[in-house]
């Protein structure tokens, strides 16, 4: 059981549809449709957007140009647009385009970490140095997401204590701001709560953010767990996308609209407009052409759109 008291007033939202979900869309959307996109997060409220990614368009020409984006969006004072950057050549590019925070990513796993970097976990921490040195001399700072942090589809359950002592490395480095990723939707609401009580009482000094992928369906019930645990910082994808491109409908990153309605219902504020960030859901449908995971969007959006305590945001 719990009741209003258990829950935060405030919890964060961070969008990461311009890259974590536009990167694994099979079309790729012209720069003028991900500003729109960006630019439609912005003047729905939300306060925090993962904007591109500064890899080699060779290897992901979803997010090419993505210079031209960060100049090109509309940039509103107390939000932060941030960049995902792989290497320091990466980060060069990213602080040249004036992006408010570099992202840094790891996995929890060796064999993931190989997969999809081809280097090792210490590796991948070794780079990272240079990358934090590059930042702080423009004093922007550096976040990072360990992947897999809930489980690995090469190595199954990652434990506990084997995701905190990386965080802790990472921490040690500089870098306070650590997202948790289900990356493969594999989490269940016990285990958040396990994670997040684990980084409270083991490493209060880190910050930690969730990011749950709804593979399986708990996406929405691991958002809740890590509430009630005391987390109040989230990563979503505005539509849900972000899952396979082969299996449109299935397995993308929770939906900032969903969590929304949901902590929204809660009494929870967002600062995130509701009815304004589903028109953007509706461009973003076009613009991908296929139909978004998103519940609350196939829904209709809200039943009863005023009068229902805790239905309104603001
Ligand atoms: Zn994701």
């Amino acid at each position: 059981m719990f009741d209003r008291a258990d829950l935060p007033e405030y919890v964060q939202i961070k969008d990461v549809a311009p890259r974590d979900g536009l990167q694994a869309e099979p079309k790729v959307l012209s720069v003028g449709d991900r500003v729109r996109l960006i630019d439609h997060l912005t003047a729905s409220g939300v306060p925090y957007i993962e904007a591109s990614s500064f890899v080699s368009p060779k290897w992901l020409p979803q997010m090419a140009a993505a210079e031209e984006v960060m100049a090109r969006i509309e940039r509103k004072p107390g939000v932060a647009y941030v960049a995902l950057v792989p290497n320091p050549r990466g980060a060069e590019r990213a602080l040249d385009a004036k992006a408010d925070e570099l992202m840094v990513f790891l996995s929890a796993s060796e064999t993931h970490n190989y997969k999809n970097v081809h280097m090792s976990v210490s590796e991948s921490l070794g780079g990272f140095h240079e990358i934090c040195a590059m930042a702080r001399g423009e004093a922007v700072p550096v976040t990072a997401v360990i992947v897999t942090a809930f489980g690995c589809p090469y190595e199954g359950r990652v434990p506990l204590h084997a995701v905190l002592d990386l965080a802790i490395r990472l921490e040690s480095m500089g870098i306070a701001d650590i997202t948790l990723g289900d990356t493969v939707g594999v989490a269940n609401p016990l285990q958040v709560a396990e994670m997040v009580h684990g980084f409270t009482l083991n490493a209060p000094m880190i910050r930690v953010s969730l990011h749950f992928h709804d593979n399986r369906g708990t996406a929405l019930a691991n958002l809740v767990a890590g509430v009630l645990a005391g987390c109040t910082r989230f990563e979503t994808a505005l539509g849900g996308i972000g899952g396979s491109p082969f299996s449109p409908g299935a397995g993308g990153n929770l939906a900032t609209e969903d969590a929304v309605y949901c902590l929204q219902e809660m009494g929870i504020k967002t600062g995130i407009d509701l009815d304004r960030i589903m028109e953007g859901t509706r461009f973003l449908e076009t613009a991908i052409g296929h139909p978004v995971p998103s519940r609350l969007y196939r829904a209709g959006g809200r039943m009863v759109p005023t009068g229902i305590p805790g239905a309104v945001d603001e």
